[in-house]
């Protein structure tokens, strides 16, 4: 581990630093034991979810004409860079005269997954996914409801990202060009024309949707990486996340770092930062950042909030997720062993997010994920009994001794997080 400013770009390429010996070493420490009351936190996602906010109440009522109208400005200065299996282009487009703006992403055989992210000054969201056929793949309409599929759909700030396909009843990726169109509208839920948008499109190569790795770089604020205990229990912790990771041909292929970054972390789900984005920005196209603080915003009861279902790979305010560690060690401040592993649990709950995943059902009991192999539960008892082991259930379930293993993972959840667009 090594120190890293936030604000130096040039450094972070050169203090990478793998300790994937320790990790090794402390892989088979996790052990389980009683504990007494295990606080009961949630953990969020970095959307607005289905919480109608007064914009999407505006967007409703004002949806949008048909594409024919949009502009459609590809740039003429893209920039592509490849790295591995995985291709970055950068480019810009702007919204016609509807407020749509429309995203060209021209996919070559064998690819099999697409990312598209988009910032703006004002808000954006994506409307619709066109195959290159012509046929809507994705209506944000029809996941408005009561089943979820991307966060990508809902208005929520200056950027948007879409991970295409999601499930593998979403069909392959066909070659050809992809349209993903964007809505552009302003704080009171109008169309925007003529809006510049800065534009990543990613797409991926990988003939094997049962195993992969994601690249993923662990960042303590200022102060958590000097503290042992703290480094000493996340190294256990991210032992926990990879058996969970693994029984699901998943790879964490971890770098870790200290740096300068407030410990006070940014509420996601309030929107990012600048210190995010920059952060971003200085990594690859294919990594994911983990940032370990204090607190998350106000929150204390807040385990970790993840910036997107999905995530963004590129430069992008709420390009990580954020974790506090306080709020896992139980609130007092002590690492038990069975603060541990619950603490590796929202580790690979909190970037199970990240890659595309919702809870499969929301606390409340009356919105579920878009997957067909996890129950629509429609009670307290029934969702703990039917999906309390799920890894991405939305809350420990706990009883005085102990909390449920959540480590369960569907074949319908593994699938997506394969599909995402990072996983190599
Ligand atoms: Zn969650």
């Amino acid at each position: 581990m090594v120190k890293m400013s936030a604000e130096s770009r040039e450094e972070r390429a050169v203090v990478l630093q793998p300790l994937t010996n320790l990790l090794q070493q402390l892989k088979a420490t996790a052990a389980r034991c009683g504990v007494g009351a295990v606080s009961r936190g949630q953990r969020l996602v970095g959307y607005a979810g289905q919480n109608l906010s007064e914009n999407n109440m505006l967007r409703l009522l004002l949806p949008g004409t048909i594409a024919l109208l949009s502009a459609c400005t590809e740039g003429k200065d893209s920039q592509v860079s490849v790295d591995g299996d995985l291709k970055t282009v950068r480019s810009a487009v702007e919204s016609g005269s509807d407020g749509l703006a429309v995203v060209l992403v021209e996919v070559e055989s064998g690819e099999e997954a697409m990312m598209v992210t988009a910032s703006s000054s004002e808000q954006v969201a994506v409307e619709e996914i066109v195959a290159p056929d012509g046929s809507s793949a994705m209506y944000w309409e029809d996941w408005y409801g009561a089943y979820s599929l991307t966060s990508a759909i809902y208005v929520e700030g200056n950027d948007t990202v879409v991970n295409w396909p999601v499930r593998s009843t979403d069909g392959g990726l066909d070659a050809g060009t992809w349209e993903v169109h964007i809505g552009v509208v302003d704080g009171s839920g109008y169309y925007v024309s003529n809006e510049a948008l800065d534009v990543v499109t990613q797409t991926r190569t990988d003939s094997d949707l049962s195993s992969g790795t994601l690249s993923i770089e662990i960042i303590y604020a200022e102060g958590v990486g000097s503290n042992s205990d703290v480094v000493a229990a996340t190294e256990q912790a991210v032992a926990r996340w990879e058996d969970i990771w693994a029984a699901a041909g998943l790879t964490a292929s971890i770098s870790w770092y200290d740096s300068d970054l407030d410990p006070t972390l940014t509420d996601l789900s309030e929107g990012g930062s600048a210190v995010i984005s920059d952060l971003s920005a200085a990594g690859t196209d294919s990594d994911l950042m983990v940032l370990i603080g204090e607190s998350i915003g106000s929150y204390n009861d807040v385990y970790g909030i993840s910036g997107g279902i999905p995530g963004p790979l590129t430069e992008s305010e709420r390009a990580a997720v954020v974790i506090s560690w306080p709020t896992n060690a139980g609130g007092d401040g002590a690492f038990s062993d069975e603060d541990i592993r619950l603490y590796g649990e929202t580790l690979a709950h909190e970037v199970g997010h990240y890659t595309g995943l919702f809870h499969p059902v929301e606390d409340g009991w009356e919105y579920w994920d878009a997957l067909d192999d996890t129950s629509d539960c429609a009670s307290t008892a029934d969702c703990e009994a039917a999906l309390g082991d799920n890894l991405m259930f939305p809350y420990p379930v706990c009883d005085w001794d102990e909390c449920v293993h959540q480590d369960d993972l569907s074949g319908g959840q593994q699938g997506v997080m394969h599909r995402y667009a990072g996983t190599l």
